[in-house]
């Protein structure tokens, strides 16, 4: 057997990895800790029940792009669905960036940014964080001016460092240059601005921002993510989506998830008021540098100790983190998710036990 016919820059990456492992307390991808409730279930299945499974899904996904528009302040023709949002960061590839054109991104970023940018044959441009790993504006403009990126694509909050651009600063970005700009909002609900900068699409013609149900939504499972933009682009970008990719059941769970917000919602309030607990309580901790984060999930450096034990000595105390040791920058670090306070509890318990052993 031969891999010859596969293209090089196929052959040459790594294809993304997580390594699947169980834990009892599973901190290790950002999800939101609380299930969906009950009745909000209930509700979806009755909606799924009565409707045609034979039959194709809506092409537009209508219904759900109307509740969107309506969560979002932008209009339905600016809004595309799509198989969680990595499907969205590859249908914007797909459509803006022809091989050996020019990506911008910050460095350690999302590693399905550059995972994609490397199969559609991109010349992929980082720009590393500041030391203490915040956004380097000034050096991302000089960036900007230097390459003309067709695309820049930034995280903000960022995964995995937790920091954040305030709105003047993804101005001033989306200003340089004439490339498309996208903001991928996956922890926005996070932040203490959960609109994010949707109000700049009118403003913008070439920005993009990214969203999805798999973090703060309670719904990494169901696979769904969404574009807003302007209709203009949105129309380019669809033509790159397959058809009928959000299958029936993700487009209604979608629509009543968003309808129903409000019970979410309040776990999005536990989870930030957690965040800023486990924070403060690792800064007590001697032996590790913890970073603030807008998002929910921390970055912890471990200075006294080696990481890697670190992680498994958790790993073997039930509590399974993000190790971000093979990151650019982060070969101390890993990354743990906000959790239900009882299980951060644990893992603060387990953490201070290792580090003062
Ligand atoms: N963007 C960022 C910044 C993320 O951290 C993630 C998930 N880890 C995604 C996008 C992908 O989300 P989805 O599950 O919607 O594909």
């Amino acid at each position: 057997m031969s891999i010859r016919n596969i293209k090089k820059s196929v052959r040459d990456i790594k294809g993304y990895t997580n390594p699947p492992a169980e834990a009892e307390i599973k901190l290790n991808q950002n999800e939101n800790p609380y299930p969906v409730p009950d009745e909000v279930k209930d509700e979806i299945l009755s909606a799924v029940k009565s409707l045609k499974w034979g039959v194709y899904p809506d092409y537009n996904s209508v219904e759900l792009k109307d509740v969107l528009s309506e969560y979002t302040g932008v209009p339905p023709e600016g809004i595309l669905v799509g198989n969680g949002s990595n499907e969205m960061i590859l249908s914007v590839y797909l459509a803006a960036v022809s091989r050996g054109e020019k990506i911008l991104v910050t460095s350690p970023t999302f590693a399905v940014y550059l995972l994609l940018g490397n199969i559609v044959e991109s010349e992929l441009i980082s720009v590393n964080l500041t030391e203490d790993l915040q956004f380097d504006v000034e050096a991302l403009l000089e960036a900007k001016e230097k390459y003309n990126p067709k695309l820049t694509i930034i995280p903000s909050p960022n995964n995995p460092s937790g920091c954040i651009l305030s709105m003047e600063e993804i101005e001033k970005l989306i200003t340089a240059g004439d490339g498309i700009t996208v903001i991928d909002e996956a922890y926005i609900q996070f932040t203490d601005n959960p609109d994010g900068v949707a109000a700049l699409i009118d403003k913008f013609p070439n920005l993009v921002i990214l969203r999805t149900f798999s973090k703060a939504f309670c719904a990494a499972g169901l696979r769904i993510g969404y574009i807003l933009t302007n209709p203009l682009l949105a129309g380019e970008f669809r033509k790159t989506i397959l058809p009928y990719n959000v299958d029936i059941f993700t487009q209604t769970a979608a629509k009543v998830l968003i309808e129903r917000r409000s019970l979410i919602e309040k776990t999005i309030e536990i989870i930030i008021t957690e965040r800023e607990r486990v924070y403060s309580e690792l800064r007590k901790i001697n032996g590790i540098k913890a970073y603030p984060s807008y998002a929910n999930f921390i970055l912890i450096e471990i200075l006294g100790l080696e990481p890697k034990y670190v992680y498994e000595q958790l790993y073997a105390r039930g509590i399974l983190v993000r190790d971000m040791t093979s990151y650019p920058m982060l070969s101390k670090a890993f990354r743990v998710t906000i959790g239900k306070r009882e299980e951060n509890d644990i893992f603060l318990n387990e953490l201070i036990n290792i580090m003062e052993r």
